[in-house]
């Protein structure tokens, strides 16, 4: 398995990683039986990160599965997980990067995880009141007390990731080494604002959503039945299969068929093939999944190929 560094910086990560929204929820999220399979199914592929919330799943559920699941190969992978979401909803709605609220998130994460160390504590979404001085700051500290490793972000705007960096270093704090924004050959809007931010920044990419949650895995077809098990036959999800959407997936079937691959491989090999991409943070249900999604990332696309995609795909992503 190939590894890149992340944000420049002395960690190194698996070129595919593994997303765990999925874990611990309702409605057709993975139970005890099922994360522990495709986190095993994952260690033994090769894939060293592994992405979390403390939001994702019910009461912190996606980390508790996923620390269970680790056991002791915790200590052999890059173990990334999130605050500032709020947990329960009816609860609270603010997103939170304040001093108090990320001492105590971080003592949950760590209990839940059952770990002593978080890898990469990334800032799940910007809170409009709290100042990036105060966010940094508290990180700073985390990461001097041992606790945290390294930090990054999710969701932050061009503008943000770029006063982010500039007041790291104004301070001599941590910086964010990568963010977190949705970016797959059907969303590609990362590319215009987002992308030049990150180099400024010397930041990389951990793109979420790399498989349009499925829709790039062939599985959803036009006129096609939409398989009960899988994704898209939730509601929520359901509203991502536009007509438009589901268009543009048959032409990159019919892109990839016509060189004798699959639009897995299209869709990771793509992302695969942008330096500023350290890791394809692709979620699975079952391990064969997981090995599927790892052996996708070998195609090297000709420039004529990467031309050919932007026609496809590019404009109104
Ligand atoms: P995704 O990777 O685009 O899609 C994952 C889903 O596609 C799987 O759960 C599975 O669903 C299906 N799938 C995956 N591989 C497949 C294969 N080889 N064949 C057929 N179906 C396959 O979406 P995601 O998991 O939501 O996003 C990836 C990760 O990014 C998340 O797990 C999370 O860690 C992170 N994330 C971060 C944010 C943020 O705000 N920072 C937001 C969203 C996600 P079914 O089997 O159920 O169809």
């Amino acid at each position: 398995m190939e590894t890149r560094q992340l944000g420049g910086s002395g960690l190194t990560v698996s070129i595919v990683g593994l997303g765990c929204n999925n874990f611990g929820g309702m409605k057709q999220s993975l139970d005890n039986a099922g994360a522990t399979a495709v986190v095993h199914a994952a260690l033994d592929a090769g894939i060293t990160l592994f992405d979390t919330a403390d939001s994702y799943g019910t009461a912190g559920g996606s980390e508790s599965l996923l620390g269970q699941a680790l056991g002791a190969r915790r200590r052999d992978i890059v173990l990334a997980t999130k605050f500032a979401s709020p947990m329960n909803r009816e609860v609270s709605t603010r997103f939170n990067g304040g001093r108090r609220y990320i001492f105590k998130a971080v003592e949950d994460s760590l209990r839940r995880l059952n770990t002593d160390y978080i890898d990469l504590y990334q800032y799940h979404f910007p809170d409009p009141l709290t100042p990036i001085d105060e966010t940094l700051g508290a990180l700073d500290d985390l990461v001097r007390s041992g606790k945290v490793r390294h930090i990054a972000c999710s969701n932050l705007p061009g503008w943000q990731l770029v006063d982010a960096a500039w007041t790291a270093r104004h301070h001599g704090y941590e910086r964010f080494l990568s963010t977190q924004a949705e970016y797959s050959l059907l969303a590609r809007s990362a590319e215009r604002e987002l992308f030049p931010a990150l180099r400024a920044s010397h930041m990389t990419l951990l793109p979420y959503f790399p498989l349009a949650s499925g829709l790039l895995t062939g599985k959803y077809r036009k006129g096609g039945d939409v398989p009960a098990d899988s994704r898209m036959a939730i509601g929520r999800f359901a509203q991502q299969m536009t007509e438009a959407r589901i268009e543009r997936v048959e032409a990159l079937i019919a892109f990839a068929a016509a060189r004798g691959r699959s639009v897995l491989e299209l869709a990771m090999s793509w992302l695969a093939g942008k330096p500023i991409v350290s890791s394809i943070i692709a979620g699975a249900t079952r391990p064969e999944q997981v090995r599927a999604n790892v052996a996708a990332t070998g195609w090297t696309l000709s420039a004529d190929d990467l031309a050919e995609l932007d026609r496809l795909t590019l404009g109104g992503s």
